[in-house]
């Protein structure tokens, strides 16, 4: 008996040493669940229980807009192939996740984005106003729309029924909530103007009290915004200066939430969250990693977006995407991305994102040495890692959260290339990483370990996409 307890009690210590020396309490992605229409319940399991393997205990799914409100239809009809819409598995999935011991908050932005800004559809009076008085534009990501005014007890109204729905009819099982205030069309009509973020926060502090009501040791991420009354990034206006309750989290952004030291240490925990897993490279990764570290921030939930929605609008200034499905990381969403997080290429960022959460200032050299045993196994030569981190550099080469490099794909890159009428040296660099694909793809197209081959065969399908062109000749061809 005695050696049994020992063992417990030897095995209690070190979880207690490890979890008292991680930079990090919560690690993890976000993910805007409600833009990746096709996964369905399968690929959702397979895409936690990735997650699992990089050690992650939290995931934010933002949802409105991706599940079939029974009150407000509105808010889904333009996503109706999402298949939560059709049939909705999110509690079931919510449940998997606490099997592999994350937590799941659900995402959402007051009177705005995804699922909300569809409200004007119907009740065009809510529509937040210009300075002069006039509606604001229609804009969106996948679902196009116009942000509430939050002065108006209508908008109040249908938030408050639209997210009881979400956390008490659906998904009671979450463990909380990240609310997002918008980075877009903040409502500037005669009552909000300077005030907009107070009534912004009456919704954040009710939404507060009705998720902890459901749930008491819900974590709820809220944005500094409320509480500072400093200018907002991105907008001319002030925050608000509302009582902070010590419950909340806060939730810091590079682009539009700035690090608070008076407020971090005030929160019950606090996050930080950037684009560098999508857009950037593991070293970006590390960066944003200690950036978070530094400022004394608890967590780190880097976005981890991989959209496959088929666009209706014009996105990031470009027509030609329109009526395209979006390929997540450059992958197929009908086919082998429909599950896209197991990719070669994601998985470097997921390595990134394991093991700098884990320890910022892990020399890159040693990270290096740990992809490479992840994803090829214990080796001597160090080529097919430098082979790897190249390619996932060339894969995020002038990408943007609509598209991935138009190294990928010659028609986006020839009329992106005219239309911005990039110099002559910029597209010698993207012939240079054609011949460098083409490289890669005969050096590994015999090789026996299936990473290698699985390296061969995207390098391969770049190059076939290019059908022997380089992409100078081609946008120069191109040219009307
Ligand atoms: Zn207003």
């Amino acid at each position: 008996m005695l050696p049994r307890i020992f063992r417990v009690l030897c095995l209690w210590l070190t979880t207690l040493c490890v979890a008292s020396g991680e930079p990090f309490e919560l690690r993890g992605y976000y993910i805007t669940f409600m833009r990746m229409p096709v996964m369905g319940l399968p690929e959702w399991k397979r895409a936690v229980d990735c997650f699992a393997e990089d050690d992650v205990n939290t995931l934010i799914l933002w949802m409105p807009g991706g599940f079939r409100s029974r009150k407000f239809p509105v808010t889904w009809r333009y996503n109706e192939e999402h298949a939560n819409v059709r049939q909705d598995f999110a509690r079931e999935l919510i449940d998997y996740a606490h099997a592999r011991k994350i937590r799941v908050l659900l995402g959402f932005t007051p009177f705005g984005y995804d699922g909300i800004n569809q409200f004007p559809l119907e009740q065009p009076e809510l529509k937040a106003k210009k300075a002069d008085g006039s509606p604001v534009d229609k804009f969106g990501i996948h679902c196009w729309g116009w942000s509430l005014c939050p002065a108006q007890p209508e908008s109040q109204r249908l938030m408050r029924e639209y997210l009881r729905e979400m956390i008490v009819d659906f998904y009671p099982n979450a463990d909380g909530l990240l609310i997002e205030s918008s980075d877009y069309n903040v409502c500037q009509c005669s009552q909000c103007g300077p005030r907009h973020y107070d009534h912004e926060f009456g919704l954040v502090r009710w939404v507060s009290d009705e998720m902890w009501k459901v749930n008491p040791k819900a974590t709820v991420l809220v944005y500094p915004h409320y509480f500072t009354g400093k200018k907002i990034p991105g907008f001319d206006v002030h925050g608000a200066k509302q009582p902070f309750d010590p419950r909340w989290g806060l939730f810091f952004t590079p682009h539009s939430a700035h690090f608070d030291a008076d407020l971090i240490r005030r929160a019950q925990t606090s996050v930080f969250s950037g684009p560098e897993a999508v857009l950037g490279s593991p070293q970006d990764v590390a960066k944003s990693a200690q950036s978070a570290r530094q400022h004394g921030v608890r967590g780190f939930l880097p976005s981890f977006e991989a959209f496959s929605y088929i666009p209706t609008h014009t996105e990031g200034g470009e027509k030609f995407i329109v009526g395209k499905r979006k390929r997540p990381f450059g992958l197929d969403a009908e086919r082998e991305g429909k599950m896209p997080f197991d990719g070669l290429i994601p998985r470097v960022q997921r390595s990134a994102v394991r093991e700098f959460s884990k320890d910022p200032d892990l020399p890159f050299a040693e990270f290096e040495k740990r992809l490479q045993k992840q994803v090829f196994g214990p080796g001597d030569s160090m080529q097919n890692i430098r082979d790897l981190l190249a390619m996932q550099q060339m894969w995020t080469q002038d990408a943007n959260w609509y598209w991935s490099s138009p190294l990928l794909e010659p028609e986006l890159f020839r009329v992106h290339a005219q239309r911005q009428n990039w110099p002559a040296d910029k597209l010698k660099r993207y012939d240079q990483r054609l011949v460098q694909l083409r490289e890669i793809s005969q050096r590994y197209a015999t090789a026996t370990h299936p990473a290698e081959l699985e390296m061969s065969r995207l390098a391969r399908e770049v190059m076939e996409r290019w059908r022997d062109r380089l992409p100078s000749e081609f946008a120069a061809k191109g040219q009307r």
